[in-house]
């Protein structure tokens, strides 16, 4: 077995082992959705609509927002890590805003909070949804806190630390994602236990709040991402799964030259694996422009080479 396939094998046995017998031992303040529900009822009639922070709140998520589409549609680099980058410190560590396999479940049990009273939740989960059928990933390639961060790192990291993992091995271990998305929906239809997520996903870091163990084990994770880049992301993680599967709707796919038959620019390129010759994955694309960007580029793509070459030639018996 070669070194990459052990330290895969052994990441995954370490995080979901060690976490399933250690994550009750975590200090969140965690509570179901029945209770979550209840709370919220609780409260409906003391509370204003929207508050002063509230609409502060709301700004600034339209803001954020606004700022990942504008960043897609301008195909810009540098606007995609100013994105990033407030993905990480304001939807994860100030706000806490991510999408998570909870929110699977409210979808399951078809119990949502009151619109009035979380309209940036709304906003959010709206926004996630038709982004993904519009665009495809959109929310795991700039919006994620956590899928953020792990990219940063990887732009920060010397690429000599970097692992590639065998194809043979990378084609079958992103399906173990889908695996674990069927088995926790499973086992929360059957037990409707909520806290399962924190088995199966480390959005909690934004918390601040962990055992000691839940931090070795975030730990161990984000070494892992060291070296195999976009590890949770691509192999693990439930919530960039279901969002592969709703990938498939999307409108707007990236387009392809027939130059792409045979070229293999962009499949280097493209650091998530979903280029495979001429074919892109759409449910693994995270619409990171990185391909996008090759296509429209003159001076590289071969598409457009062939065409600056058609017209030199044309121009070349004009000039007679
Ligand atoms: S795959 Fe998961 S962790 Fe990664 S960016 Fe998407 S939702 Fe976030
Ligand atoms: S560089 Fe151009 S021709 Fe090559 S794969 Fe990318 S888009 Fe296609
Ligand atoms: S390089 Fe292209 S195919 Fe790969 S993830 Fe980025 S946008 Fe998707």
């Amino acid at each position: 077995m070669t070194r990459s396939a052990i330290v895969i094998i052994a990441a995954l046995v370490c995080f979901f082992t060690v976490s399933g017998v250690f994550a009750q031992d975590g200090a969140l303040p965690l509570i179901s959705l029945s209770e979550l529900d209840a709370l919220i009822a609780q409260d409906k009639e003391s509370q204003p609509i929207l508050d002063q922070s509230g609409v502060v709140d709301l700004a600034l998520l339209v803001a954020f927002l606004s700022l990942a589409v504008f960043s897609f549609l301008k195909k810009s680099k540098t606007l995609k890590y100013v994105t990033m980058v407030s993905a990480v410190v304001y939807m994860g560590f100030i706000k806490g805003n991510l999408v998570s396999v909870v929110h699977l479940f409210a979808l399951m049990e078809w119990s949502f909070p009151l619109f009035q009273y979380n309209i940036t939740w709304y906003l959010l989960m709206g926004f996630t949804v038709v982004s993904t059928v519009l665009w495809g990933r959109l929310y795991c390639g700039r919006i994620c806190a956590f899928g953020s961060l792990t990219q940063l790192m990887d732009r920060v990291l010397p690429s000599r630390w970097r692992v590639e993992l065998p194809a043979w091995i990378d084609r079958r271990a992103i399906y173990f994602k889908y695996v674990l998305l069927v088995i926790v929906l499973v086992y929360f239809l059957i037990t409707k236990d909520t806290l399962v997520y924190r088995y199966v996903e480390p959005f909690w870091m934004f918390t601040l709040s962990g055992s000691v163990v839940m931090w070795s084990l975030l730990a161990a994770l984000l070494l892992t991402t060291v070296f195999i880049r976009n590890f949770y992301c691509r192999y693990l993680c439930i919530v960039g799964a279901g969002l592969g599967l709703l990938s498939n709707l999307t409108v707007f796919g990236i387009k392809r030259w027939q130059e792409c038959n045979t070229c293999k620019l962009c499949e280097k390129e493209c650091e998530w694996g979903a280029i495979q010759g001429p074919k892109i994955s759409v449910s693994e694309c995270v619409r990171c422009d990185d391909c996008e960007i090759l296509y429209d580029d003159k001076a590289r793509c071969p598409h457009w080479l062939m065409i600056g070459k058609k017209e030199a030639k044309r121009e070349i018996p004009d000039s007679h």
